[in-house]
């Protein structure tokens, strides 16, 4: 890819179940016939948690997605997780932009110890 700079490229899943094997810098576009369903990518803060954007216009909230000549994403608005991590950040082009305070301050924790209680 030379010197073209991106974190993420698009890419297209068949299923939304595939997400598991989700690679990184990959963002995974499912789509059902010609409309786009979900956007999947991992989380670029470090948590490695899959996270899974609705494109779906009738749902809320969704998000909007394109893609550039070389396949990079850019995704409104911005995605922000709600766990630990608290991920803020916008995709443009490929690139992973943070937010104020929206980058984790500790890099990856267990796994394990992330799984959520029920509430
Ligand atoms: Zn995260």
């Amino acid at each position: 890819m030379g010197l073209l700079p991106f974190d993420f490229l698009t890419t297209r899943a068949p299923s939304l179940q595939d997400r598991t094997a989700l690679l990184p810098e990959t963002l995974a576009v499912v789509e059902s016939g010609n409309v786009k369903k979900w956007a999947c990518l991992r989380c670029p803060g470090g948590c490695g948690e899959v996270i899974t954007l609705s494109l779906n216009p009738n749902q809320r909230p969704r998000w909007g997605i394109s893609e550039d000549f070389w396949s990079r994403p850019t995704v409104h608005p911005s995605v922000h997780q709600k766990n630990e991590c608290g991920c803020h950040f916008w995709i443009k082009k490929g690139q992973v932009n943070w937010c104020r305070g929206g980058r984790p301050k500790r890099p990856a924790k267990d796994p394990v110890r992330d799984k959520r209680t029920p509430t």
